[in-house]
Parts: structure tokens; C-alpha cells; sequence
């Protein structure tokens, strides 16, 4: 089979005439735990995958950044030298220009370039294709050019939250940038700390994909920050050491739960609980109890679900279906929610036939076949690709002279 590599060369010459001068990679990600936890600054497990989405560039003289997304079949322009004082336009292409305006206010100019962009990330899916192209898209038009990793998962995430106006958290852009093989992330999305969490070597991790995305989604997103806000407000009135939910504990929650609408409560229980799970997830990794970590998974869903009242019903039957699911010890699921994908944790040898019999049950549900994806700790964002540079090869043909 030909390598990913390969195919997006060949892709970016018959869009643009000529090969690519580099290929940046950034993957995907599966959240393991810690949903909605992110934008009140707690904890989460996420890990990269690999699948990923693909930047191919080269720079050029036309005076214009162009931008080819396969997915889309369709290509966006806009003059180099404007790129600052760029808007929305709501469309796909929002991901690129706000990461283009990103660029540009903290110093690095964009050049005149071509860009073509591949993604194996499903869109919309909740294994954040957003993050995966805003960051292969900030590597292509940085040229190569250094950037501190923390400064390029922050200036990603704002360009989401400006321009693309999803609030959402660090997690995506972190993990996109800071992912290893053999291993999930644990990061403090206060501090940034993070660290690497090995998970069990008897450990296989399938996404199932429900391919449906309630309307609802972004809606609900941006709700579920402000009720976080409004919990915050009342818990920060009788703990003043409360700065972020992340401070707070699923006690604290009860004391205050009369100063809150029923809503705001359940959504701080879950936060509050979140956080909790996150933190005993690591342990039970780390001593490799795998009926631990697959009971986590359940509860994590369950308060997703009953709590933050960010599941749905098809999400909800791949979890109910795995627990009678030979093989797997637990599922959830991960992303935003209001569809994308459940996370399964399963037993190596049984994963497969795990998975089978999951989509054989959903299609006799729902009449369609959901797709799966093996998930393989991969590592995060980088180049694959980069032509020996027009200078060493001045210097090259110079001497050979
Ligand atoms: P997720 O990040 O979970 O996949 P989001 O709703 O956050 O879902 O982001 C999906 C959006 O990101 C798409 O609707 C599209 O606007 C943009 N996007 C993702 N991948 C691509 C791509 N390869 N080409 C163009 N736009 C993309
Ligand atoms: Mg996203």
C-alpha cells in the first residue's frame, strides 16, 4: 500500500502542478477519560492516534495563500499580505485563516503558498479533525520555521475559540502536539503539565463511529460553558479558594447545590466527578487493572449521559451493547458528544470480534453500519517530509561546478 506520504505528493502535484517542498503530520486523538473537563482547567487522558491530517506546501511567487482541502474538493485563496484582517467566513476554511491570523499576531508572517490538505481524521466525528488541521496547517505555513510546542497548541486552540468561535479547552491542540507512541497523555489543562501514562500491554482501544451528528452539538457546547460559569459563580461565593471547577469536589458541589438551578448542579457533579475518574484511571493503568479502568469507563459515560446531558440515543446503545460485548471491559463515549464516536477498551485477542458484533448490532438498530477504528497511541505533530532546501543545493550545484 502505497504510504501516506506518497499519496498526498501525488495529490498536492495534480492539484498545483508541482511537487510539495514539505508534508507536515498532525493525528488525531481519542480521548481515553476526562470529557468536558478541559475549558474548567482539570484533567484529561487523551491519546494521538494515526490517523491524521496531512499539510503538503510549497511556497510560491503568486502573492496568495492557497488553500486545496480533499475532503472538501474545494480550495480557498486570499492575498498573503492581508491575512491579519481576516473574518469569518463559516465554512471549513475559518480552521485555516484563523490559524493564518493566529500566526501573524504573534510575529510569524505567512508567506505567498500553496497548500493542500489530507485528512484520515473523520470530520465531526469527536477525534478532533479540527485540531489535527489547525495544527498541520500552522506547521505548513510556518515553512519550517521554530516554534515553542506549548505557544503552538495555545495559538491553535485560539484560533478554534476566535475564529472558528467553538470555546472549547487545550486538550485537542495539546495532545495533537505533545502525543506519544505507546502511551496516553495526562495533562493539567491549568498548569500544562503532562505526562506520559503507560497503558497495559493487554490493552486494545477501538472507536466506534455512530456517523451521526445531532444539530444540537455546537449549541449545547457553548451551554455547557456558560452553565460551568454560572456553577463556578456559586461555589466561588462560599469557597473563595474555588478559581476553576477544577478546584472544586463533588462535596463542595452538595453544600452549594441549593445556589444553583438543578442544571448548573448536575453539570459541576459531573465536572467535579470527571476529575475524580481521571485521576484514579492513571492509577488503575499504572497497576495494569484493566476491569478498573473498563468500570470508569462506564461511569464516566453514565454521568456524561445523566449529568451533562451531552450523550444520545445511538451513543447510548454502543455503550449498552458493550457491556454484554464478550471482550471489552469498557465503553464511553468521547468527544463533544450528540454523536461521534463511543472509546472501547477490550482484551487484544477479542477486540475484532468485539467490534463485529457491535456494528452488526447497530445496523440491525439503526439500519446503517457504523464505522471502526483501531486506535494505536501514536506520536504528535511533526514533518514527514521535507526537500533538500533550495540553498543546500545552490551550494551543491556550486561546488559540483
Ligand atoms: P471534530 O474535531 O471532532 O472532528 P469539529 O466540529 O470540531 O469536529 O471539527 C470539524 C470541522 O473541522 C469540519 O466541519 C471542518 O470545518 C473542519 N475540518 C476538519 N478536517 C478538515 C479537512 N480535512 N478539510 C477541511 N476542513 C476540515
Ligand atoms: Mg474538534
Amino acid at each position: 500500500m502505497a504510504s501516506q506520504t506518497g499519496i498526498v505528493t501525488d495529490l498536492f502535484r495534480q492539484q498545483f502542478g508541482v511537487p510539495p517542498e514539505g508534508i507536515e503530520r498532525a493525528p488525531g486523538r481519542v480521548n481515553l477519560i476526562g470529557e468536558h473537563t478541559d475549558y474548567t482547567l482539570g484533567f484529561v487522558l487523551p491519546i494521538a492516534i494515526q490517523l491524521a491530517a496531512y499539510a503538503a506546501w510549497r511556497r510560491t511567487t503568486s502573492g496568495y495563500l492557497r488553500v486545496y482541502s480533499t475532503s472538501f474538493g474545494q480550495q480557498r485563496a486570499w492575498p498573503a499580505g492581508e491575512l491579519a484582517g481576516l473574518t469569518s467566513a463559516h465554512e471549513w476554511s475559518d480552521y485555516v485563516a484563523g490559524v493564518a491570523v493566529e500566526l501573524e499576531r504573534a510575529g510569524y508572517s505567512v508567506p505567498s503558498m500553496d497548500v493542500l490538505i489530507h485528512s484520515t481524521v473523520p470530520t465531526g466525528a469527536g477525534l478532533s479533525s479540527s485540531a489535527a488541521l489547525e495544527i498541520s496547517i500552522a506547521l505548513a505555513l510556518l515553512g519550517g520555521r521554530v516554534i515553542d510546542p506549548v505557544a503552538l497548541a495555545r495559538l491553535a486552540r485560539a484560533a478554534e475559540n476566535d475564529f472558528a468561535g467553538m470555546p472549547c479547552g487545550i486538550m485537542d491542540q495539546f495532545v495533537c502536539v505533545f502525543g506519544q507512541e505507546n502511551a496516553a497523555i495526562q495533562i493539567d489543562c491549568r498548569s500544562l503539565e503532562h505526562e506520559p501514562v503507560p497503558l497495559p500491554q493487554d490493552a486494545a482501544i477501538f472507536a466506534v463511529n455512530t456517523m451521526v451528528k445531532h444539530e444540537l452539538g455546537q449549541s449545547a457546547y457553548r451551554e455547557r460553558v456558560r452553565e460551568c460559569g454560572e456553577a463556578l459563580a456559586a461555589l466561588g461565593t462560599r469557597y473563595p479558594e474555588v478559581h476553576s471547577l477544577r478546584d472544586a469536589t463533588s462535596e463542595m458541589v452538595e453544600e452549594c447545590r441549593a445556589a444553583m438551578p438543578a442544571n448548573v448542579y448536575l453539570r459541576a457533579l459531573h465536572v467535579t466527578g470527571e476529575n475524580r475518574r481521571v485521576i484514579e484511571f492513571v492509577e488503575a493503568s499504572r497497576a495494569g487493572d484493566l476491569q478498573r479502568m473498563g468500570h470508569l469507563f462506564y461511569a464516566s459515560h453514565a454521568s456524561l449521559a445523566g449529568s451533562y446531558e451531552v450523550s444520545c440515543e445511538e451513543l447510548d446503545f454502543l455503550v449498552e451493547e458493550a457491556r454484554s460485548t464478550s471482550g471489552i471491559y469498557g465503553a464511553r463515549m468521547t468527544g463533544g458528544g450528540f454523536g461521534g464516536c463511543t472509546v472501547n477498551l477490550a482484551r487484544p485477542d477479542s477486540a475484532e470480534a468485539a467490534g463485529a458484533r457491535l456494528a452488526a448490532r447497530y445496523r440491525q438498530r439503526y439500519g446503517r453500519d457504523p464505522r471502526i477504528y483501531t486506535c494505536r497511541p501514536s506520536n504528535g505533530a511533526r514533518n514527514v517530509f521535507r526537500e533538500q532546501s533550495p540553498a543546500a543545493g545552490t551550494i551543491k550545484s556550486s561546488q559540483s561546478e
